[in-house]
């Protein structure tokens, strides 16, 4: 038997939601934004997707969509394995669905476990407030107010909050966006644990090439339109000896 034959393959992935042809046209006063152009996209479940393209490409427009805070002008986004009808996919954006916007908008008068606490209360299926506080690193900050904490502490109390929710879908609008490089990388490696021990599918909208790197896929959008699609994390080819040994 060769070596081939005994290697098990990867399971198949399960599509999670499926975009097809989403269009939105922003229409205020002065004129209509086409904000996005037909935007086909599946996204397939537990997988963490990086969502690359520049200021005004369209990321908020398309997560707004994606997670029910907006509807498309035209297309149309289906849920998998939930009900069909309409109010069940509005029940599913508001139970299953988290965000992570830039700032982290934090109760002020609420110490970093009450704000986290609040959500777990009206979540359908919380996890414990103690247990998403442990998985962004914070358990020790627990009970300290926001104004006590760091930029990216308040970031990963934001984050906890939407993950208490145990969203099927962890949606993030810039969320490394006002920080600094040395807290960055923090806030990104928590972002892939969690979704790492919850098997949540995840979602980073950027502006900063950089944070493909934690992605299991790139994706890109310019103009409100989706680039073709690339795997992420490649490494870079490793320099081939010459035949002296030396680097060529
Ligand atoms: P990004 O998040 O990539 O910066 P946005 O989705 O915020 O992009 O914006 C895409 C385009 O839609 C931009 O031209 C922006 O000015 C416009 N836009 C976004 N939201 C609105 C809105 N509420 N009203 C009018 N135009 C909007
Ligand atoms: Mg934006």
């Amino acid at each position: 038997m060769s070596a081939m034959s005994t290697v098990t393959p990867p399971p198949a992935r399960r599509t999670f939601l499926s975009a097809r042809g989403l269009t939105k046209v922003h229409r205020t006063r002065q004129r209509d934004v086409l904000a996005l152009r037909g935007i086909d996209l599946d996204l397939f479940r537990g997988e963490l997707i990086v969502l690359v393209g520049p200021p005004g490409s369209g990321k908020s427009t398309l997560l707004d969509l994606l997670g029910g805070l907006d509807t498309p002008t035209d297309g149309e986004i289906q849920i998998h394995e939930s009900d069909d009808g309409a109010a069940a996919q509005r029940r599913y954006h508001r139970q299953h669905v988290g965000f992570v916007f830039q700032s982290s908008e934090l109760v002020p008068s609420q110490t970093a476990r009450e704000n986290v606490a609040n959500v777990a209360a009206d979540a359908h299926r919380p996890l414990q407030t103690d247990l998403a506080l442990e998985l962004v690193g914070l358990d020790e900050r627990a009970d300290s107010l926001p104004e006590t904490l760091s930029p990216h502490e308040r970031q990963r109390v934001a984050i906890a909050r939407a993950l208490v929710k145990r969203p099927e879908l962890l949606l993030c609008d810039e969320p490394t966006g006002s920080l600094a490089e040395a807290t960055r990388r923090g806030v990104l490696e928590v972002l892939g644990r969690a979704q790492r021990v919850l098997g949540t599918t995840t979602l980073i909208a950027t502006r900063d090439e950089r944070v493909g790197a934690v992605a299991d896929r790139v994706i890109r959008l310019d103009g409100g339109c989706l680039r073709p699609l690339h795997r992420a994390a490649v490494p870079p080819v490793p320099p081939v000896p010459s035949w002296d040994g030396k680097r060529a």
